[in-house]
């Protein structure tokens, strides 16, 4: 397996890095504190070509491949702050443009793509439910045939994008004696009769992406919206998780690379007993772990992309990931807190930023201990 990274990668990551030092700054307590979202930033993307990386040129997007998105991704998470708004950009291209692409028709294709490409449509998926989060299959929303369509009813929670989102990719059960084989996928719009969204849900991080409930009392969806086959729903599910575990976790790995940088100019700067903190040998072993994290979290990360760039499904290698990096993100901003002592603790540092998403980080896309449980089911467990 070859780690190097083409020319063409290089320039392309320095010119998100530069994209994002320019566009996607702005105040990201102000945004934290009223909830709003990031419109501006959300166009400029769409302008620079973001939410079009993974989709083909037909569609208006860059057709790039994995491992470029995920060097982007990288990059975004370095060079913005407004990691609610990075989460939301993720759930957009992972969760709902990618399974569109991957399991559309051509007219699905081409009604939504294009759009989700130039920022005009926001996307979202909706599996949670109030009763059902790691157990996802045990879900109790339904979708019941009708001679036109489909009539779906049940109650959605912690849906990202869902106050902004125009279309959602629904999952609900259409046999519910088949458990995960009786999932099927839906593309519903915000205004179908029937769909009802809830006010955003207050969160302890990622406040500047909003997340929010859904309800769906008799909304009826032709059959036209069953996005795949009846039944494919767990199998669009697994595919865009693969996505979302080294996408989204690679905007983490770049807010390490952040924390990073940060504490080692910290650890430069900052003297006591006469020295630098860093000259500490307490102090820089800290520093050195957290570059061993982001070692370790990229290698992981870029064999997943490795693996789809050949075509191959990669569940347990991208479950692995996702639960390295999300545990090396959390330690990693407990240590860039503790490091910087007092000011750590203060607000104008920042550091309860990185540690709150971290913490959801944990949680979203599988909790830590969903991912040893596909760990441990791969060895027979
Ligand atoms: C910020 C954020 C954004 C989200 N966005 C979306 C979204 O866009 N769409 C969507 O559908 N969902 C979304 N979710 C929901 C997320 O996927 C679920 O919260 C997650 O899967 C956990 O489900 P739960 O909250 O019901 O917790 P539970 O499943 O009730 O788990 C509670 C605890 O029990 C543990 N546990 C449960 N079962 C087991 C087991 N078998 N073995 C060991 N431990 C177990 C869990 O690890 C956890 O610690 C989001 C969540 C967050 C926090």
């Amino acid at each position: 397996m070859d780690f190097s990274i083409t020319p063409d990668q290089k320039a392309f990551r320095r010119s998100v890095a530069e994209f994002a030092k320019l566009e996607l700054q702005g105040d990201v307590r102000a945004r934290e504190t009223s909830g709003e979202f990031f419109w501006d930033g959300w166009k400029t993307c769409a302008e620079f070509g973001i939410q079009g990386m993974p989709m083909p040129e037909m569609y208006g997007g860059l057709g790039l491949d994995v491992t470029t998105c995920l060097i982007a991704m990288q990059a975004l998470g370095r060079h913005c702050r407004d990691s609610g708004f990075l989460f939301s950009l993720n759930s957009h291209m992972w969760t709902c443009e990618i399974p569109i692409l991957d399991f559309g028709t051509e007219e699905q294709k081409s009604h939504y793509l294009p759009r989700m490409v130039n920022g005009s449509l926001v996307g979202g998926h909706a599996m949670t439910e109030p009763g059902s989060g790691s157990d996802a299959y045990s879900m109790r929303t339904t979708a019941v045939k009708t001679n036109a369509g489909y009539v779906l009813n049940g109650s959605k929670v912690f849906i990202s994008n869902a106050p902004i989102a125009d279309v959602l990719l629904i999952f609900a059960s259409t046999d519910r004696d088949l458990g995960w084989a009786g999932i099927t996928g839906f593309l519903v719009e915000k205004d179908n009769p029937g769909l009802h969204v809830g006010k955003p849900l207050s969160k302890i991080g990622l406040k500047t992406s909003p997340t929010g409930e859904l309800t769906l009392e008799d909304c009826f969806v032709p059959e036209s919206a069953i996005l795949g086959r009846i039944g494919q729903g767990s199998a669009i599910f697994s595919a865009e998780m693969e996505w979302e575990r080294s996408c989204l976790f690679a905007c983490h790995l770049g807010a390490m690379q952040r924390q990073l940088d940060e504490c080692v100019q910290y650890a430069k700067d900052r003297e006591q007993f006469g020295e630098p903190i860093g000259n500490f040998q307490g102090v820089s072993h800290k520093i050195a772990d957290m570059r061993v994290r982001i070692e370790l979290g990229e290698m992981m990360l870029h064999k997943v992309a490795w693996m789809k760039s050949r075509g191959k499904r990669a569940p347990l290698e991208s479950a692995m990931a996702k639960l390295v990096v999300s545990e090396a993100y959390m330690a990693s901003s407990i240590d860039a807190l503790h490091l910087r002592g007092g000011y750590g603790f203060m607000s104008e540092y920042e550091a309860d930023r990185d540690l709150l998403d971290a913490a959801g980080g944990k949680i979203y896309s599988g909790t830590s201990e969903i991912q040893r449980n596909i760990i441990a089911r791969f060895l027979g467990l």
